[in-house]
């Protein structure tokens, strides 16, 4: 799933769960494996996949860079960047020509990784990070 969903689900579990950092670090980690598990869209086999990972991850910056501007505790922004940071693994294995490991669970070949199509993955994902970013606003 993109880092553009991945992080503003850790925003919004970081926006509802009121425990220690690291609980919540585990929890946004742990979304990030259920996530994958959903029927979405993967850039990651396009002949583009460079530049949509270019495109996801200014999305990303730019949603904590708001987040910031807007004055987010940064227990709440960093869970962002957290939670989708395992996809760093599949950055480099695109970055590799497919070549390489990599090491997060819901990243290896044998996890049932979620699949559709190029519409109803979009706007599947698109509808999460909606749903989530109005937590992230009702929440604070
Ligand atoms: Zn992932």
């Amino acid at each position: 799933m993109w880092v553009i969903v991945h992080t503003c689900v850790g925003l919004a579990i970081a926006s509802l769960v009121q425990r220690p950092f690291w609980q919540v670090a585990l929890l946004v980690i742990a979304s990030h494996v259920l996530l994958d598990l959903l029927p979405h869209w993967d850039y990651t086999q396009t002949r583009h996949a460079l530049r949509w990972g270019w495109l996801d991850f200014l999305a990303a910056l730019a949603t904590l860079t708001v987040l910031l501007l807007a004055g987010y505790p940064w227990s709440v922004v960093l869970m962002g960047p957290i939670s989708g940071a395992p996809d760093f693994d599949v950055l480099f294995y695109v970055v590799n020509d497919g070549r390489g490991r990599k090491w997060f669970p819901s990243h290896w070949d044998g996890f049932p990784h979620g699949h559709c199509g190029k519409g109803p993955g979009i706007a599947l994902q698109m509808a999460i990070v909606a749903v989530s970013l109005t937590v992230v606003v009702v929440a604070h």
